[in-house]
């Protein structure tokens, strides 16, 4: 009983022992300010553009002065989208196309500036989460000055046609931002590749450490700053440089990408892979939400019919097991997630989503475990659920419990 399995690696990860230990000297020996002109802020400033070489070569970006550092993944996020729409670059275009199963980062910023007259249309997805192409072919227009797609979803790893997208953008002079902080570190990433012009990352999502993240900023694109102050960053996030999350993140990326990706990647697919076949064999009326196949390699998510998904969680913890549930009572509020309702699943079912996320550090012992564990407590909530009746859901009941 006194197992722990950590399942819940979109939610973060554990930093490693590499990005720690790369981490030290900045915390504690090497403290002065990149800004400042004696040795330990030379050195300070030398480690923080080192770091930037190494995220500039993850993304296959051309020119590190193309990266800028940023307080985290959300921060990346509203840099980007604010920033582009209300800086020089848009050109006084004002339209955005975002998606309606985007990170309340990507949201809530178009949610804002909608209020602040900037028109936003948030595109449909299909059952398994892929952001409707067609849709954004009729939608876009000559004032579309921003079109920002995430590459893979926090909640049911379905992974977006980001080349297309990108393609499309173009076509009409809008320019491409995609929030990859799921995507970097576990999926193949090349901005020129795949045309992105903005990308937002995060280190923590990678086994680096909270609180750093990035922003890629395609050569010629003007932003109006995150932050006003001391001109760091090329003044777009101004602020003494967290020198050690810096150098936490460089080591991170080297670590999660290049060559240590693929290996990294198949073996946490395999393991997921158990996972799944596991729990849909075991459990009934069980879905498997997002794409089956084009998905990151370490996101198992699912909806259980007649169970509630914060009851899940609760008993999962109890059996030393970290998951999350896309239902939202746990935060306060009675909806499911936007993302599962946006799927088109009835609100009755998207009560029961379970999502578990694989990493490295997991082991096949911990597979078998969790499949164990969530079937009996799966079968445990059903058994007092008022909406399983004979074995099977009564879903009138369901739904008349959450109108
Ligand atoms: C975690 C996450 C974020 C936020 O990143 P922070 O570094 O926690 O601010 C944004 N977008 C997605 C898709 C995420 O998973």
């Amino acid at each position: 009983m006194s197992r722990f399995v950590y399942a819940d690696n979109a939610a973060t990860t554990p930093m490693s022992e590499s990005v720690y230990n790369a981490m030290k000297p900045w915390l504690t020996e090497f403290y002065g300010n990149p800004s400042s002109l004696y040795r330990i802020g030379n050195e300070a400033l030398h480690a923080v553009s080192q770091a930037r070489q190494k995220v500039a070569q993850a993304l296959h970006v051309a020119d590190p002065r193309e990266i800028v550092f940023t307080g985290g993944g959300s921060q990346a996020d509203n840099l980007a989208i604010s920033g582009f729409v209300k800086g020089p670059s848009a050109k006084g275009r004002k339209h955005i196309i975002t998606s309606k199963i985007e990170h309340h980062a990507v949201l809530y910023t178009c949610e804002a500036l909608e209020k602040e007259g900037f028109p936003v249309t948030y595109l449909d997805v299909d059952a398994q989460g892929h952001v409707d192409l067609e849709q954004l072919r009729q939608v876009i227009t000559d004032d579309t000055a921003l079109v920002t797609i995430m590459a893979a979803n926090n909640e049911i790893g379905t992974i977006q046609p980001l080349k297309e997208i990108a393609e499309i953008a173009h076509a009409h002079g809008a320019v491409f931002h995609t929030d990859a902080v799921q995507a970097v570190g576990h999926m193949h990433i090349d901005v020129q590749e795949m045309g992105i012009d903005l990308l937002s990352l995060s280190a923590h999502k990678f086994r680096g450490p909270k609180g750093i993240g990035a922003l890629y900023l395609r050569q010629g694109i003007s932003l109006k700053p995150l932050v006003y102050g001391g001109g760091q960053e090329r003044g777009l996030c101004s602020g003494t440089e967290n020198v050690a999350g810096i150098v936490g993140l460089g080591q991170a990326i080297e670590d999660a990408c290049g060559d240590n990706l693929e290996p990294k990647m198949n073996y946490v697919r395999s393991l997921t892979q158990r996972l799944v076949k596991g729990i849909m064999d075991n459990i009934p009326y069980t879905h498997y939400t997002g794409d089956p196949v084009n998905r990151l390699p370490g996101t198992a998510s699912f909806v259980f019919e007649a169970v509630e998904g914060e009851g899940l969680i609760l008993r999962l913890d109890f059996a030393g097991i970290c998951g999350s549930t896309g239902s939202a009572c746990s935060t306060g509020s009675l909806d499911p997630s936007h993302v599962l309702m946006a799927l088109g699943l009835p609100h009755e079912i998207a009560h029961g989503s379970l999502r578990l996320t694989l990493g490295e550090n997991n082991t096949e012992e911990d597979v078998d475990y969790l499949i164990e564990q969530v079937t009996e407590v799966v079968a445990g909530l059903r058994a007092m659920s008022p909406v399983w009746e004979n074995g099977k859901p009564n879903l009138t009941a369901a739904s008349a419990l959450h109108d």
